[in-house]
Protein backbone atom coordinates (compact mmCIF):
# COMPACT_ATOMS: atom_id res chain seq x y z
CA UNK A 1 0.00 0.00 0.00
CA UNK A 2 1.30 3.25 -0.88
CA UNK A 3 -0.41 6.61 -0.82
CA UNK A 4 -1.26 6.55 -4.37
CA UNK A 5 -1.89 2.82 -5.64
CA UNK A 6 -3.07 -0.11 -3.81
CA UNK A 7 -1.20 -3.75 -4.96
CA UNK A 8 -3.04 -6.57 -4.28
CA UNK A 9 -1.73 -10.00 -5.22
CA UNK A 10 -2.36 -13.52 -4.12
CA UNK A 11 0.41 -16.03 -4.27
CA UNK A 12 2.01 -19.01 -2.28
CA UNK A 13 4.83 -19.79 -0.18
CA UNK A 14 6.84 -20.54 -4.01
CA UNK A 15 6.73 -17.58 -5.05
CA UNK A 16 4.02 -17.84 -7.70
CA UNK A 17 1.77 -14.91 -8.00
CA UNK A 18 -1.81 -16.45 -8.76
CA UNK A 19 -3.40 -12.95 -9.24
CA UNK A 20 -3.60 -9.64 -9.33
CA UNK A 21 -4.86 -6.12 -8.96
CA UNK A 22 -3.99 -2.47 -8.90
CA UNK A 23 -6.33 0.43 -7.76
CA UNK A 24 -5.98 4.01 -6.15
CA UNK A 25 -5.28 4.12 -3.05
CA UNK A 26 -8.91 4.92 -1.52
CA UNK A 27 -8.94 7.94 0.78
CA UNK A 28 -12.36 8.77 2.75
CA UNK A 29 -10.29 10.28 5.61
CA UNK A 30 -11.74 7.66 7.33
CA UNK A 31 -9.35 3.92 7.47
CA UNK A 32 -11.96 1.82 8.66
CA UNK A 33 -14.09 2.75 5.01
CA UNK A 34 -10.88 2.52 3.36
CA UNK A 35 -9.95 -0.82 4.70
CA UNK A 36 -13.13 -2.32 3.98
CA UNK A 37 -12.74 -1.19 0.33
CA UNK A 38 -9.59 -2.84 -0.10
CA UNK A 39 -10.92 -6.38 1.77
CA UNK A 40 -13.75 -6.17 -0.75
CA UNK A 41 -11.03 -6.08 -3.68
CA UNK A 42 -9.87 -8.50 -2.30
CA UNK A 43 -11.80 -11.60 -2.15
CA UNK A 44 -13.57 -10.15 -5.47
CA UNK A 45 -9.97 -11.05 -7.38
CA UNK A 46 -10.04 -14.24 -5.28
CA UNK A 47 -13.57 -14.83 -6.61
CA UNK A 48 -12.47 -13.62 -10.12
CA UNK A 49 -9.26 -15.94 -10.48
CA UNK A 50 -11.73 -18.95 -8.95
CA UNK A 51 -9.35 -19.22 -5.64
CA UNK A 52 -11.69 -20.12 -3.02
CA UNK A 53 -11.62 -17.56 -0.10
CA UNK A 54 -10.72 -20.89 2.12
CA UNK A 55 -7.57 -21.46 0.70
CA UNK A 56 -6.34 -18.29 1.83
CA UNK A 57 -3.55 -19.13 4.64
CA UNK A 58 -2.66 -15.52 5.72
CA UNK A 59 -2.61 -12.01 4.20
CA UNK A 60 0.46 -9.83 4.65
CA UNK A 61 0.55 -5.96 4.07
CA UNK A 62 2.94 -3.55 3.44
CA UNK A 63 2.56 -0.15 4.95
CA UNK A 64 4.43 3.17 4.16
CA UNK A 65 5.68 4.90 7.57
CA UNK A 66 6.08 3.48 11.23
CA UNK A 67 4.14 1.11 12.67
CA UNK A 68 3.13 -1.16 15.55
CA UNK A 69 3.58 -4.70 14.51
CA UNK A 70 2.25 -6.46 17.98
CA UNK A 71 -1.05 -4.36 17.87
CA UNK A 72 -1.14 -4.57 13.95
CA UNK A 73 -1.29 -0.57 14.25
CA UNK A 74 -0.29 2.13 11.57
CA UNK A 75 1.30 4.81 13.73
CA UNK A 76 1.79 7.89 11.77
CA UNK A 77 1.79 7.51 8.08
CA UNK A 78 2.97 10.79 5.96
CA UNK A 79 0.92 10.22 3.13
CA UNK A 80 -2.48 8.77 4.26
CA UNK A 81 -5.24 11.14 5.43
CA UNK A 82 -6.85 9.51 8.35
CA UNK A 83 -4.78 6.57 9.14
CA UNK A 84 -3.11 7.33 12.29
CA UNK A 85 -2.74 5.01 14.27
CA UNK A 86 -5.17 2.68 12.25
CA UNK A 87 -6.02 -0.56 13.54
CA UNK A 88 -4.91 -2.35 10.32
CA UNK A 89 -4.21 -5.77 11.31
CA UNK A 90 -7.09 -6.11 13.75
CA UNK A 91 -9.32 -4.67 11.10
CA UNK A 92 -8.56 -6.85 8.10
CA UNK A 93 -8.20 -10.14 9.82
CA UNK A 94 -12.25 -9.06 10.86
CA UNK A 95 -12.96 -8.39 7.33
CA UNK A 96 -10.64 -11.33 5.53
CA UNK A 97 -10.83 -13.65 8.58
CA UNK A 98 -7.28 -14.87 8.23
CA UNK A 99 -4.12 -13.72 10.10
CA UNK A 100 -3.18 -10.45 9.01
CA UNK A 101 0.80 -9.23 9.65
CA UNK A 102 1.51 -5.55 8.27
CA UNK A 103 5.12 -4.50 8.21
CA UNK A 104 6.91 -1.16 6.96
CA UNK A 105 7.44 -0.86 3.55
CA UNK A 106 11.05 -1.14 3.37
CA UNK A 107 11.24 -3.83 5.91
CA UNK A 108 8.16 -5.87 3.63
CA UNK A 109 10.65 -4.90 0.36
CA UNK A 110 14.25 -6.76 2.35
CA UNK A 111 12.15 -9.65 2.68
CA UNK A 112 10.92 -9.97 -0.75
CA UNK A 113 14.46 -9.25 -1.93
CA UNK A 114 15.61 -12.26 0.66
CA UNK A 115 12.62 -15.09 -0.42
CA UNK A 116 12.48 -14.39 -4.17
CA UNK A 117 14.58 -11.59 -5.66
CA UNK A 118 18.31 -10.48 -5.49
CA UNK A 119 19.29 -11.80 -1.82
CA UNK A 120 17.86 -15.42 -2.42
CA UNK A 121 19.93 -17.86 -0.98
CA UNK A 122 22.09 -15.25 1.12
CA UNK A 123 21.38 -15.07 5.18
CA UNK A 124 22.31 -11.55 5.61
CA UNK A 125 20.86 -8.74 2.99
CA UNK A 126 20.58 -5.62 3.22
CA UNK A 127 17.62 -3.26 1.07
CA UNK A 128 18.00 0.08 0.00
CA UNK A 129 15.50 2.01 -1.91
CA UNK A 130 16.10 5.75 -3.06
CA UNK A 131 12.20 6.99 -4.21
CA UNK A 132 11.19 9.73 -2.05
CA UNK A 133 13.08 9.45 1.00
CA UNK A 134 16.00 6.60 1.39
CA UNK A 135 14.18 3.46 3.35
CA UNK A 136 16.16 0.18 3.92
CA UNK A 137 15.81 -3.18 5.49
CA UNK A 138 18.21 -5.86 7.46
CA UNK A 139 17.93 -9.79 7.10
CA UNK A 140 20.53 -10.98 9.44
CA UNK A 141 21.08 -14.87 9.85
CA UNK A 142 17.72 -15.33 7.91
CA UNK A 143 15.81 -12.82 10.48
CA UNK A 144 13.99 -9.23 9.35
CA UNK A 145 15.73 -6.73 12.27
CA UNK A 146 12.74 -4.85 13.22
CA UNK A 147 14.38 -2.59 16.40
CA UNK A 148 12.14 -0.37 18.09
CA UNK A 149 8.76 0.85 15.92
CA UNK A 150 10.35 -1.44 13.43
CA UNK A 151 12.57 1.74 12.62
CA UNK A 152 15.97 -0.63 11.94
CA UNK A 153 17.59 -0.23 9.10
CA UNK A 154 16.55 3.77 8.79
CA UNK A 155 19.65 4.38 6.94
CA UNK A 156 18.28 7.45 5.00
CA UNK A 157 19.20 9.43 8.17
CA UNK A 158 22.47 7.90 8.49
CA UNK A 159 24.83 11.51 8.56
CA UNK A 160 27.50 11.90 5.92
CA UNK A 161 28.29 15.10 6.68
CA UNK A 162 28.35 16.56 9.94
CA UNK A 163 27.31 20.05 8.81
CA UNK A 164 25.35 19.00 5.48
CA UNK A 165 22.21 19.39 3.52
CA UNK A 166 18.95 19.81 5.56
CA UNK A 167 16.80 16.57 5.40
CA UNK A 168 13.20 16.32 5.37
CA UNK A 169 13.72 14.52 8.85
CA UNK A 170 14.63 18.32 10.50
CA UNK A 171 18.29 16.76 10.74
CA UNK A 172 21.39 17.90 8.98
CA UNK A 173 23.89 16.08 6.10
CA UNK A 174 21.43 12.98 5.96
CA UNK A 175 22.11 9.96 3.28
CA UNK A 176 18.82 10.91 1.86
CA UNK A 177 19.20 14.74 1.41
CA UNK A 178 21.96 13.68 -1.02
CA UNK A 179 20.43 10.38 -2.60
CA UNK A 180 16.71 10.82 -1.97
CA UNK A 181 14.59 11.51 -5.04
CA UNK A 182 12.89 14.24 -3.23
CA UNK A 183 15.78 15.90 -2.29
CA UNK A 184 17.97 15.03 -5.91
CA UNK A 185 14.75 16.64 -7.29
CA UNK A 186 15.22 19.82 -5.26
CA UNK A 187 18.53 19.81 -6.11
CA UNK A 188 17.69 19.90 -9.81
CA UNK A 189 15.62 22.28 -9.60
CA UNK A 190 17.95 24.93 -8.53
CA UNK A 191 20.96 23.46 -10.61
CA UNK A 192 20.18 22.35 -14.03
CA UNK A 193 21.49 24.11 -16.95
CA UNK A 194 18.87 25.42 -19.57
CA UNK A 195 21.28 23.68 -22.50
CA UNK A 196 21.73 20.47 -20.71
CA UNK A 197 20.43 17.15 -21.77
CA UNK A 198 18.85 16.74 -18.49
CA UNK A 199 16.53 20.34 -19.26
CA UNK A 200 15.85 18.23 -23.00
CA UNK A 201 14.29 15.27 -21.09
CA UNK A 202 12.65 17.40 -18.24
CA UNK A 203 10.55 19.26 -21.75
CA UNK A 204 9.99 22.48 -19.52
CA UNK A 205 8.35 19.96 -16.24
CA UNK A 206 10.62 19.92 -12.82
CA UNK A 207 13.79 17.97 -13.74
CA UNK A 208 13.87 14.52 -11.72
CA UNK A 209 16.33 11.95 -11.30
CA UNK A 210 14.61 9.65 -14.03
CA UNK A 211 15.34 12.68 -16.48
CA UNK A 212 19.20 12.52 -15.22
CA UNK A 213 19.43 8.73 -15.65
CA UNK A 214 18.02 9.34 -19.87
CA UNK A 215 20.60 12.55 -20.48
CA UNK A 216 23.03 10.32 -18.46
CA UNK A 217 22.95 7.58 -21.38
CA UNK A 218 23.90 10.41 -24.06
CA UNK A 219 26.32 11.08 -22.41
CA UNK A 220 25.26 14.68 -21.12
CA UNK A 221 28.46 15.97 -19.09
CA UNK A 222 25.97 17.53 -16.20
CA UNK A 223 23.81 14.60 -15.99
CA UNK A 224 26.71 12.53 -15.37
CA UNK A 225 28.25 14.91 -12.93
CA UNK A 226 24.83 14.38 -10.77
CA UNK A 227 25.43 10.36 -11.21
CA UNK A 228 29.12 10.64 -9.84
CA UNK A 229 27.66 12.76 -7.03
CA UNK A 230 25.14 10.50 -6.45
CA UNK A 231 27.18 7.22 -6.66
CA UNK A 232 29.83 8.85 -4.70
CA UNK A 233 27.10 9.46 -1.72
CA UNK A 234 25.30 5.37 -2.38
CA UNK A 235 28.85 4.13 -1.97
CA UNK A 236 29.44 5.97 1.43
CA UNK A 237 26.10 4.82 2.79
CA UNK A 238 27.08 0.98 1.78
CA UNK A 239 30.55 0.97 3.45
CA UNK A 240 28.86 2.32 6.89
CA UNK A 241 26.83 -0.19 6.40
CA UNK A 242 29.51 -2.90 4.86
CA UNK A 243 31.75 -2.41 8.41
CA UNK A 244 28.41 -2.56 10.86
CA UNK A 245 26.85 -5.48 9.25
CA UNK A 246 28.95 -7.17 6.85
CA UNK A 247 26.00 -7.97 4.82
CA UNK A 248 26.43 -10.93 1.93
CA UNK A 249 23.93 -9.05 -0.55
CA UNK A 250 22.96 -5.20 -0.38
CA UNK A 251 20.11 -4.37 -3.23
CA UNK A 252 19.53 -1.14 -4.18
CA UNK A 253 15.99 -0.54 -5.60
CA UNK A 254 14.66 2.37 -7.79
CA UNK A 255 17.41 4.84 -8.84
CA UNK A 256 20.32 2.43 -8.94
CA UNK A 257 17.94 -0.44 -10.95
CA UNK A 258 17.19 1.87 -13.06
CA UNK A 259 20.22 3.74 -13.79
CA UNK A 260 21.92 0.20 -13.78
CA UNK A 261 25.03 -1.40 -14.41
CA UNK A 262 27.13 0.81 -16.51
CA UNK A 263 26.16 4.32 -15.09
CA UNK A 264 25.31 3.13 -11.15
CA UNK A 265 25.97 -0.21 -9.77
CA UNK A 266 29.81 -0.46 -11.61
CA UNK A 267 30.62 2.41 -10.20
CA UNK A 268 29.10 2.15 -6.90
CA UNK A 269 30.96 -1.53 -6.34
CA UNK A 270 34.26 0.40 -7.33
CA UNK A 271 34.07 3.11 -4.65
CA UNK A 272 32.63 0.66 -2.49
CA UNK A 273 36.19 -1.63 -2.83
CA UNK A 274 38.09 1.91 -2.25
CA UNK A 275 37.08 1.94 1.58
CA UNK A 276 36.03 -1.43 2.92
CA UNK A 277 38.33 -4.05 4.19
CA UNK A 278 38.87 -6.34 1.57
CA UNK A 279 37.97 -9.60 3.78
CA UNK A 280 34.58 -7.94 3.73
CA UNK A 281 34.19 -6.91 -0.33
CA UNK A 282 35.36 -10.22 -1.21
CA UNK A 283 32.09 -11.09 0.14
CA UNK A 284 30.15 -8.70 -0.79
CA UNK A 285 27.48 -8.49 -3.43
CA UNK A 286 26.00 -5.42 -4.39
CA UNK A 287 23.07 -5.68 -6.69
CA UNK A 288 19.91 -4.24 -8.63
CA UNK A 289 16.61 -5.25 -6.88
CA UNK A 290 15.52 -9.18 -8.79
CA UNK A 291 12.25 -8.93 -7.78
CA UNK A 292 12.10 -5.29 -9.96
CA UNK A 293 8.10 -4.29 -10.72
CA UNK A 294 6.85 -6.79 -9.32
CA UNK A 295 8.14 -5.76 -5.71
CA UNK A 296 4.81 -4.61 -4.15
CA UNK A 297 3.30 -8.28 -5.63
CA UNK A 298 6.29 -9.99 -3.76
CA UNK A 299 6.70 -7.64 -0.23
CA UNK A 300 3.41 -8.37 0.48
CA UNK A 301 3.09 -11.90 -0.24
CA UNK A 302 6.34 -12.26 1.69
CA UNK A 303 4.86 -10.86 4.88
CA UNK A 304 1.87 -12.94 4.18
CA UNK A 305 4.07 -15.74 4.16
CA UNK A 306 5.85 -15.03 7.37
CA UNK A 307 2.52 -14.41 9.17
CA UNK A 308 1.29 -18.24 8.17
CA UNK A 309 4.78 -19.55 9.24
CA UNK A 310 4.03 -17.61 12.86
CA UNK A 311 0.44 -18.74 12.98
CA UNK A 312 1.49 -22.05 12.28
CA UNK A 313 4.28 -22.15 14.59
ZN1 LIG B 1 17.23 12.82 7.91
Amino acid sequence: MGGTKVALALGNAAGELLARDIFPTPQSGDSGRDLDHIAKRARSLAERHEIAWRRIEAAGVSLPGPLDREAGILLNPPNLAGWANAPVGRQLESLLGVPVGIENDANAAVLAEWRFGAGQGANDVVYLTMSTGVGGGIVLGGRLQRGIQSSAGEVGHLPIEWDGECCACGMKGCLEAYIGGAAWSRRLAEQTPADSGVARFAAGAAPTPEHVVAAAREGDAFALGELDRFNHYLAWGIVQLGFVLAPEVVVLGTIPSAAGEALCLEPVRAKVRERLWPALQDTLRIEASGCGDRLPDYAGLSVAIATAQEAAD
